[in-house]
C-alpha cells in the first residue's frame, strides 16, 4: 500500500493540511478510492500526527472498513469517507478540522450553513458565476458514526448539489472526482468559511 503513488499523494495532502492549520495534531482523516468494484479506499490511520503523516500511515480498506493492506487502524470516521464514496461516486474525500469550519458549524439550531455571493465560490465543482448559493448541511457530532450512517446517507440523497458537509464543533467534510479536485475544493471552502468567520467575528459573539 505505502508503495503506491496514491498514499504519497494523500500523505502530502494530509501534512499540507496540517500546514494550513486544518488538521492540527492527529486530527482529520483522507482518503482516495482505489477501486470502485469491489469499493476499497486508501485511508489514514488514526492516532498519526498529520504534520509527520507519510505513505506508510495509509492503508487499504475494503467496504466494511476492514483493513486489507498496510498496518494501523483506520479512524471510526472511515464509514464516512465510505458513505460519502458511495453516495457521491467520489474518487477522493478529505477531512479537516479548521477553526473556522468548528466555530461556523457552532450555530445551532441552524441545520446548515449558506455561503453566497463570492467569487471564489466558482473553485467548487460546477459553480460558474459567484451568484450561487452553496448550502452545506451541520449535522450534529456523534463518536458513533458507524449509526449515524442512515442519518448522512439520507442528508446526502437531500442535498445532491451539496459540496460538503459540517459536523458541528468538529469540521468539514468534502471530496472530489480525484485527490486534486478534493484538495481544490477544502482550500475554497476553507477560504470562504474564515471570510465569514472574520466578517461575521465583528458583530456575531458566541
Ligand atoms: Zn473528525
Amino acid at each position: 500500500m505505502s508503495s503506491t503513488p496514491l498514499a504519497a499523494q494523500l500523505a502530502e495532502i494530509g501534512r499540507q493540511c496540517y500546514a494550513r492549520g486544518w488538521a492540527l495534531g492527529t486530527s482529520g482523516n483522507f482518503s482516495a478510492v482505489l477501486s470502485r468494484d469491489p469499493l476499497r479506499l486508501a485511508i489514514t490511520v488514526s492516532g498519526v500526527d498529520k504534520g509527520l503523516l507519510t505513505a506508510r500511515e495509509i492503508v487499504e480498506i475494503d467496504e466494511q472498513g476492514k483493513v486489507v493492506a498496510g498496518s494501523g487502524n483506520p479512524s471510526a470516521e472511515a464509514v464516512l469517507h465510505l458513505a460519502i464514496a458511495r453516495a457521491r461516486g467520489a474518487g477522493a474525500v478529505l477531512h479537516t478540522h479548521s477553526i473556522w469550519s468548528t466555530i461556523l458549524s457552532d450555530n445551532a439550531p441552524e441545520t446548515g450553513l449558506a455561503i453566497e455571493g463570492y467569487e471564489m465560490l466558482k473553485g467548487l465543482d460546477d459553480v460558474r458565476t459567484h451568484d450561487h448559493r452553496e448550502w452545506l448541511p451541520i449535522l450534529d457530532n456523534t463518536q458513533e458514526w458507524a449509526a449515524a450512517i442512515p442519518q448522512v446517507e439520507s442528508m446526502l440523497a437531500a442535498r445532491p448539489d451539496a459540496h460538503g458537509f459540517l459536523i458541528r464543533r468538529h469540521g468539514l467534510y468534502t471530496w472530489g472526482r480525484d485527490l486534486a479536485e478534493a484538495k481544490r475544493q477544502v482550500e475554497i471552502l476553507e477560504f470562504l468559511f474564515e471570510v465569514m468567520g472574520r466578517k461575521r467575528g465583528m458583530t456575531w459573539q458566541r
